[in-house]
């Protein structure tokens, strides 16, 4: 079989990998280079429609086009999508088209896609097939079908798989992204069992999000941002102060946390921004948002002016979870730092950033401006009230030693960031280059029988 890297090996984003079997192809994951399309937004200043040309202009996009060069584009007969992050999911609306091959996720996944392209007023020709947790797909390839399983896995959002492809050569697994967290706060933990079975059968090739294997730990649990939060929520003097949280829309689990405290102030919440409503309500279309009646939700224009208006008469007795923990230009903190939003902040008002600062240069320059407007007011910041969702050195350690995988794949980031798995392998016995294969976005890895 041939791996083609065509995203993600040198970069956090665009990820998209894709597997050759003879006459067939599988695509795991389109996903957008995020950084890129913020710098878009912030030239525009406004949003307006992306188009699959401006996208790849700006290296939005994985360079599919690799699979044109090879003649393999018509041989794709799936589409799996491993998680509903925009740099797995974010390219499928501008890319599927070019394949005749059904898009196939679990249920949250597909319902955050779904949305994207309601937003985008994008139809594609593709079919779309909802896995649940756990569940099997059968591809059909041209002479044979290959049976995908999506295993559940733990990552921050609902419903992340494990991909693992059934081939005649063995199994292809795809973690992209994980972490290993037997106390997610909301689903299941890691199906440690279908990973062993997996293992039992013979693994010809793991592809792992590598991101974090050069911090030496085992990253911690959801229920240890939870505890974070009930931390600076309910032990901080704040009876009299606004109380406003960042945190990624896309995190069912958090905001469900986040939640669950505001109940105990007897503060009422309210969840505003697009993107938190376009997550909320996919997470509410599968019937996994347990915090549905207890929100309310504001996205349009006038929603937001008039439930600021409110908070700002409610102060103590109000919570508002908002967009904008990067400092996104356009989101709720970005316009409410610089005055635009009929709610002014005031000295020792509470702003709680349950998230962490992507390290790309235009991000830690959004943040840091904004922060600096947000402190003129006198308000106090919490940053940081966070866990990340991808493994440490040790959970990878840990992974690999359960699922003995022949060859592995270091995904998930720049070359710098991936070198430390190559060492970590080598630990383990695998050789570089033999076993360990360090791959660049847009090249081709061959694995003999
Ligand atoms: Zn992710």
């Amino acid at each position: 079989m041939k791996i083609h890297t065509i995203g993600g090996f040198n970069e956090v984003g665009k990820n998209m990998t894709v597997i050759e079997l003879q006459d067939d192809a599988i695509i795991l994951d389109s996903g957008l280079y995020l950084p890129a399309v913020v710098e878009l937004q912030e030239a525009e200043q406004e949003q307006t429609a992306y188009t699959e040309k401006r996208l790849r202009g700006i290296g939005a996009l994985p360079d599919d086009l690799l699979l044109d060069k090879l003649g393999i584009r018509n041989k794709v007969r799936a589409i799996l999508i491993g998680h509903a992050h925009l740099d797995h999911v974010g390219a499928i609306p501008y890319m599927s088209y070019r394949y005749n091959a059904p898009l196939v996720g679990t249920p949250f996944t597909i319902e955050v896609l779904n949305r994207i392209l309601e937003d985008e007023k994008i139809r594609l020709p593709n079919q779309i097939h909802t896995i649940k947790p756990d569940g099997t797909f059968t591809i059909r390839g041209k002479n044979r079908n290959y049976q995908a399983e999506f295993i559940n896995i733990t990552h921050s959002t609902l419903q992340t798989s494990m991909l693992a492809i059934h081939t005649p050569e063995g199994v292809v697994a795809y973690a992209n992204d994980f972490k290993l967290d037997d106390n997610p706060v909301m689903g299941s933990p890691p199906n440690y069992n279908a990973m062993k079975r997996i293992a039992k059968e013979g693994i010809k090739a793991l592809i792992v999000d590598s991101l974090y294997s050069a911090s030496e730990r085992k990253t911690p649990s959801e229920k240890v941002a939870r505890a974070l939060l009930e931390e600076v929520m309910l032990t901080v003097k704040n009876e009299n102060s606004a109380m406003f949280i960042a945190t990624f829309s896309s995190h069912i689990a958090r905001l469900k946390s986040i939640v669950d405290f505001s109940k105990k102030l007897d503060r009422d919440v309210f969840f505003i921004g697009r993107s938190l409503n376009k997550y909320v309500s996919a997470a509410r279309k599968i019937n996994m948002c347990p915090f549905q009646n207890q929100i309310r939700m504001g996205s349009y224009k006038k929603q937001v002016a008039s439930i600021l208006k409110k908070v700002e008469k409610n102060r103590a007795n109000s919570l508002v979870v908002c967009t904008g923990h990067q400092g996104e230009p356009g989101s709720i903190m970005d316009r409410l730092s610089k005055g635009a939003l009929p709610f002014q902040f005031r000295h020792n008002d509470n702003i709680i950033f349950a998230s962490k600062t992507i390290p790309a240069p235009v991000n830690i320059a959004n943040k840091e401006q904004m922060d600096k407007r947000l402190k003129k007011a006198g308000v106090r910041i919490f940053d940081e009230v966070h866990v990340s969702g991808h493994a440490g050195r040790e959970d990878l350690r840990d992974l690999l030693e359960l699922m003995k995988p022949q060859n592995v794949i270091p995904s998930h980031g720049a070359t710098h960031q991936l070198t430390p798995m190559v060492e970590l392998c080598r630990e383990l016995g695998y050789r570089a280059g033999k076993e360990c294969h360090l791959m660049q976005d847009g090249q081709t890895l061959e694995l003999k029988k």
